[in-house]
């Protein structure tokens, strides 16, 4: 089958490595010249008119939609108009992500566990509103702000400024509003699912590490790698975010008239009363995705084509643990260097592999194009032999000017020994 992926990063790269593992032909739109074995197409993510025509031509299959621009610019409701197949949620239900404040009013509605919050409009109620809280506390921006948006304040200070921050610049729009929530102490992880109306199957467990440098220390980022399963969480962790959370959340939904159908992803923080969310995604995350598709071992499709038809199906997976290094560009995630050259990936053994984000082709050269620049996974049996894999291959390469984290894996390996 002809099936077209959308967006570029490494998340697509592993999506569309999958789909072609699985036999298909994989465009992607506009993908990355380092993706071997697909047809990158030069169409932007958010060109839907470009994207609907070039899904007819080609006789697509099945779209699939990784970035939320391309969900906000409402690539599915037009594919949907037009008939043609594709999995990824509405405008409407990619709200979801888009607004945080419209999370929250679905998760109350719902009464799934999140931080308490409050929301609002004008500076000046919000800053009467932490005087009365006290720190810690978390300043959101509502929109999307590509996970910039957010302070963790320890200080009443630090939630000043950041409030100040979002009603004074335009950075996050003109239209600001902020949610101020409750802090919440524990292990993050995150949880996927197939999602189609009240229809959920459910994935394996990851865990992205947000921050810049070792020891969960610097700056936040997109993510700096992940690993997946987290042999540490409790099956009965699991049951309980898949019931309180995904299942709920799904209803919710459908009752309110914007159904969720596509990938959907919780952020949650075990606390001492269970897991409880700290934000929902409407596409698959990056880089969870990149450890959790090499442990599929069903089709993609079949199990796509089997939650649209609401059929129950038990999705197959390795017996064995993924991890995957982010290798970012020196600078990141401010401002990243670009042009550095990247070799001796063709030395690499078949137990690792890498998916493309800011890079890009130069003269048959591997180039940075600034930010997240690859992920190298590696799937074994152990998490430690994976984690030992994929960095005695990242030790073979030649990065000039990047860096990476070298203690991915690290919460679930202390559990461990
Ligand atoms: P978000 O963009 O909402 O995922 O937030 C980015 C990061 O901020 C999360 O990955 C958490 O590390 C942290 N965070 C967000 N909300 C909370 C909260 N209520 N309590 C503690 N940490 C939070």
């Amino acid at each position: 089958m002809n099936v077209l992926v959308i967006g570029r990063g490494g998340r697509e790269h592993a999506l569309a490595w999958k789909l072609k593992q699985d036999g298909h032909d994989v465009f992607v739109a506009p993908g990355n010249l380092n993706m071997g074995g697909m047809t990158c197409v030069p169409i932007e993510e958010t060109d839907v008119t470009a994207l609907v025509s070039f899904a007819k031509a080609e006789q697509i299959g099945w779209t699939i939609v990784g970035p939320e621009s391309a969900l906000m610019a409402g690539v599915v409701d037009v594919f949907q108009k037009e008939g043609l197949p594709i999995f990824g949620p509405t405008k409407a239900a990619a709200l979801l992500e888009g607004s945080k404040a419209f999370a929250k009013e679905v998760m109350r509605q719902a009464d799934i566990p999140t931080a308490a919050y409050e929301t609002f409009t004008d500076a000046a109620s919000a800053l009467r509103y932490i005087e009365t809280m006290g720190a810690p506390l978390v300043v959101k921006a509502d929109g999307l702000a590509a996970g910039k948006g957010v302070t963790v304040a320890f200080s009443l200070e630090e939630a000043r400024e950041a409030i100040t921050d979002i009603f004074t610049t335009d950075k996050f729009g003109a239209q600001s509003r902020v949610v101020i929530e409750e802090f919440l102490e524990g292990e993050e992880f995150s949880l996927m699912a197939f999602v189609s109306g009240d229809h959920v199957i459910p994935m394996i467990t990851s865990q992205d590490h947000k921050r810049a440098y070792d020891n969960d220390e610097g700056p936040n980022t997109g993510g700096m790698g992940a690993y997946s399963p987290m042999p540490h969480l409790a099956g009965s962790v699991y049951d309980e975010a898949v019931e309180r959370v995904l299942h709920p959340l799904a209803k919710t939904m459908v009752e309110r008239g914007t159904p969720f159908e596509g990938f959907l992803y919780a952020g949650l923080i075990l606390t001492a009363d269970g897991p409880k969310v700290i934000e929902f995604n409407a596409r698959f995350g990056d880089p969870e995705t990149e450890v959790i598709i090499p442990n599929l071992v069903s089709p993609l499709l079949d199990v796509i084509e089997a939650v649209v038809a609401k059929k129950t199906y038990a999705i197959e997976w390795l017996d064995a643990y993924t991890i995957g290094v982010v290798v970012a560009a020196e600078g990141y995630p401010s401002t990243a260097v670009s042009g550095q050259v990247l070799s001796g990936f063709e030395r690499l053994s078949g137990d690792v592999l890498v998916f493309h984000a800011g890079t890009t082709k130069q003269d048959g050269e591997i180039v940075g194009n600034g930010g997240r620049l690859f992920v190298l996974t590696s799937t074994k049996p152990t998490l430690q032999e994976a984690r030992r894999t994929a960095y005695a291959a990242l030790e073979t390469l030649e990065l000039p000017e990047t860096f990476y984290r070298s203690d991915i894996a690290h919460r679930a390996l202390i559990q461990i020994f």
